[in-house]
């Protein structure tokens, strides 16, 4: 059989492009940068298959100068960065990575949550930069997080994961999402509401839904305003969900106490108004950021090009 030929369009880490490399050939070694536009529209035509990155707009240009194309293995579980009703007219496979990255991401969504309540940037910048003087009874007093409430917009996988660790620090769940889990909430002991009583009650909010034309700047100005003066906002599902420019007035004005971001609107730019405030967390895009779950995605890109290759539907097809 004449050996395919894949475009990866980054390096990635772990030895699964490797393993890949011994059924198929690589159109270009994979750049350690992110790759210009340009050359990937001028590599795709003779692509059989296509590994890339969130950070990459995969659109009808793209898709339509690739006529031998026959899977887009995203290498992340959110895939809004894909045309994938194009992509599914042309018959082309689109895959994700789900599930690998679920207990990493919700891990930094607790290291936000925590980080920002008990405002440990701040106390970190104090001690480098030798502001701190001693131990006194008012030093950077942040908000008690056990036995409070939390919010989980979006309860899918990561959702779910954020609630579960909630449990252990004895937290009352709240989610909302597109659809009911009364089964999760018998099982999790979670609590329904409506998005507008959640963010009015909660004092932890987590978005963890997937970015869409509905979710797009699901948390503006009037839900801010909706929100307790001393409630922690933390995103890391995409920047998009929440209007940043809304959010930093948020910030500044005190409507919120404080939030912890690892996605924003129009990455990697950061809204300017937001890195001028000392109430807000500001991580880059590193949710799945482990080395274990960052090996374990590349395997699974891999996996699922092979599949298609072979014409088989692979295991994490969305479409
Ligand atoms: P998932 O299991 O598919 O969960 C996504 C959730 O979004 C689902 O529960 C879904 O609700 C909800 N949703 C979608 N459209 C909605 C709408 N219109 N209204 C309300 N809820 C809606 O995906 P996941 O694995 O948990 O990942 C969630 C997101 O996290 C990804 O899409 C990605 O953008 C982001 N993410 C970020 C990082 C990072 O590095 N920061 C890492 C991984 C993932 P129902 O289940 O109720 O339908």
């Amino acid at each position: 059989m004449e050996r395919k030929k894949v475009l990866i369009t980054r390096q990635l880490p772990g030895d699964a492009v490797e393993k890949l490399k011994e059924e198929c050939d690589l159109l270009c070694d994979p750049p350690s940068d992110q790759m210009p536009r340009n050359q990937l529209l001028e590599l795709i035509p003779e692509a059989d298959a296509l590994i890339c990155l969130l950070s990459e707009t995969i659109d009808r240009e793209v898709i339509s100068r690739a006529p031998k194309l026959k899977v887009i293995s995203n290498y992340a579980v959110g895939y809004n960065n894909i045309d994938v009703a194009f992509a599914t007219e042309r018959k082309i496979y689109v895959t994700n990575t789900p599930d690998v990255l679920t207990e990493a991401t919700a891990d930094l969504a607790w290291a936000l949550l925590l980080a920002a309540a008990r405002r440990v940037v701040e106390g970190d910048e104090m001690v480098r930069q030798n502001r701190f003087t001693g131990w006194a009874p008012d030093l950077l007093l942040g908000l008690d997080v056990a036995y409070k409430t939390l919010g989980v917009v979006g309860l899918g996988r990561i959702g779910l994961a954020v609630a579960r660790r909630a449990k252990g620090f004895g937290m009352r769940v709240l989610y909302w999402s597109k659809n009911r889990k009364e089964q999760w909430e018998e099982q999790f002991g979670l609590e329904y509401q409506p998005l507008d009583t959640l963010l009015q009650t909660a004092d932890f909010v987590s978005l963890n839904v997937a970015l869409t034309p509905e979710t797009h700047h699901l948390i503006g100005e009037k839900e801010f305003s909706l929100m307790k003066n001393t409630a922690i906002l933390v995103n890391t599902a995409r920047g998009p969900v929440v209007d940043e420019a809304a959010l930093a007035a948020a910030l500044r004005e005190k409507k919120i106490w404080a939030a912890g971001l690892d996605v924003y609107e129009n990455e990697p730019e950061v809204h300017p108004d937001l890195l001028k405030l000392d109430n807000v967390i500001l991580a880059p895009h590193v949710g799945s950021g482990t080395i274990d779950t960052r090996a374990k995605m590349a395997e699974m890109v891999v996996s699922n090009v092979l599949m298609a290759l072979k014409g088989q539907r692979p295991t994490n097809a969305i479409n």
